[in-house]
């Protein structure tokens, strides 16, 4: 299967698209624990990422670059900078012919990528908490193939975004209620989500 700039696109289309349909949804989240700003955030990032032309790019590496740049530049707040850098990171890793394990070691540098950023642990109750999961579970399925080790990663990283329900945030703004941030959905657990069951939609 060839993780070419066809794939990224079509990858970080749908994503555009679920962050569209979902912006009321993260926005609600963010306003129960934070500045009610993510949805909004993500929207204007990907619309901008959206409206990148796929085919002005002649590797995936070069179009995740622009995509992490974009996400840089157009969206405000933590978010930006930490999908940002998740994107510039993958990139960096990125082969358009990669097989399970390679994409295992993208992936992976995303993720490294935003701990080195945002510096938040595994419980801080943030996108770390759906993203981290998520890669575990593609690497325990990843001699299957990519269709099936992503499939395998969106579910973890569902059961991730819900695991930070009784969390009390540690990172970002949510950490200003200590205690009170306690019983609500960490919303960067949930676009990270919608990010991760577009790959497994599109990459597989
Ligand atoms: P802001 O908090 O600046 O308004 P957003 O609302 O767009 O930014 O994004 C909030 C999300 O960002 C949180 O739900 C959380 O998942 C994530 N986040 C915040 N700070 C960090 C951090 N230091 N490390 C990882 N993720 C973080
Ligand atoms: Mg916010």
């Amino acid at each position: 299967m060839a993780l070419d700039v066809g794939a990224v696109t079509a990858w970080m289309n749908d994503f555009a698209t679920q962050i569209s349909d979902h912006e009321n949804r993260l926005t609600e989240l963010d306003r129960a624990i934070g500045d009610g700003d993510h949805g909004t955030n993500m929207a204007r990032g990907m619309r901008a990422v959206s409206e990148l032309d796929g085919s002005t790019f002649s590797t995936a590496r070069e179009y995740l670059t622009k995509v992490g740049m974009t996400l840089v530049s157009t969206v405000g707040g933590a978010s930006g900078p930490l999908y940002g850098t998740f994107f510039l990171c993958i990139g960096e890793l990125w082969d358009d012919n990669a097989d399970a394990s390679g994409l295992s070691t993208a992936l992976r540098g995303g993720l490294d990528g935003i701990i080195r950023r945002g510096k938040a642990s595994p419980g801080d109750k943030t996108l770390v908490d759906a993203l981290a999961p998520a890669l575990e579970a593609y690497d325990t399925h990843a001699h299957r193939g990519v269709g099936i080790a992503l499939q395998g990663a969106a579910i973890a990283c569902a059961e991730g975004r819900d695991a930070t329900i009784p969390l009390i945030a540690r990172k970002g703004r949510a950490s200003y209620l200590g205690e009170r941030s306690r019983g609500h959905l960490d919303p960067g657990a949930a676009s990270m989500t919608l990010l991760i069951e577009a790959a497994s939609r599109t990459l597989s």
